[in-house]
């Protein structure tokens, strides 16, 4: 009995929803990027899911980011997907392909100082409080724009998207209306054209909604619980 029968068996399900969600609209399942979402799961586990296709994984913790990554397979694609402080930027910046949590000028401010003094351009992507949740990170709409305004200044930071964590609501159905906005949001700001940013990734959708995500123009997927089961804090 393989002891990891079951991460085979969850990768084959997620990507089959994959190609589901992208044949009902008429997608190419080649657009959408598969995140999967590793915190709290053991090295030797990311190691066998990397085994089996996985190719770029997410992380929400700096400190779990420089933790595990020595003893993670070369090659993958690290996202750093959860809250951010400035001072922890310095971190994670020369570890990461992709940011997706930035939604405050202090963080735009580290990101720009520590990416010029690497002498490189950082990737981010703008993370929209899309549910306007008080206990959740992101900035509103005014503020997305606000930032990007801001980044036209920061010629070491590269916008490539939005990204958002929708409202948990039971009826993942329910969650649409939330993806149809970022949608709209990020059409609006490719249409605008700012300086240092190109709207070519929207991450949205996670274990419980991400065929909604893909359905409404999902080009990354968040996918921890559907691929490694529940989490154990
Ligand atoms: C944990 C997490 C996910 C994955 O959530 P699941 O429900 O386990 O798929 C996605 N995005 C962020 C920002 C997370 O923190």
């Amino acid at each position: 009995m393989n002891k990891f029968q079951y991460l085979e068996e969850n990768l084959a399900e997620i990507r089959a929803g994959i190609e589901k969600a992208c044949q009902k609209i008429g997608r190419d399942p080649q657009e959408i990027t598969l995140i999967a979402v590793t915190k709290t799961v053991d090295e030797e586990i990311v190691n066998r899911s990397i085994e089996l296709g996985v190719t770029d994984i997410g992380e929400n913790k700096p400190q779990e980011i420089v933790r595990k990554q020595p003893a993670i397979t070369a090659g993958v694609k690290w996202h750093m997907i959860g809250h951010l402080q400035s001072n922890k930027v310095k971190k994670i910046i020369d570890k990461v392909t992709l940011i997706h949590s930035v939604d405050r000028i202090s963080v735009v401010d580290e990101i720009e100082k520590r990416a010029a003094q690497l002498d490189r351009v950082v990737d981010i992507l703008v993370q929209v409080n899309i549910g306007d949740e008080q206990q959740k990170s992101g900035a509103d709409i005014e503020g997305v724009k606000g930032l990007l305004t801001y980044i036209e200044q920061c010629p070491h930071i590269r916008v490539l998207g939005l990204m958002c964590i929708a409202p948990y609501l039971f009826d993942a159905e329910e969650v649409r209306p939330y993806f149809k906005n970022m949608k709209a949001m990020f059409d609006e700001i490719k249409r605008e054209h700012y300086r240092n940013s190109e709207m070519k990734i929207l991450s949205m959708g996670m274990t419980h909604d991400y065929k909604v995500a893909i359905e409404e123009g999902a080009t990354m997927i968040r996918v921890g619980t559907g691929i490694y089961g529940a989490r154990n804090y």
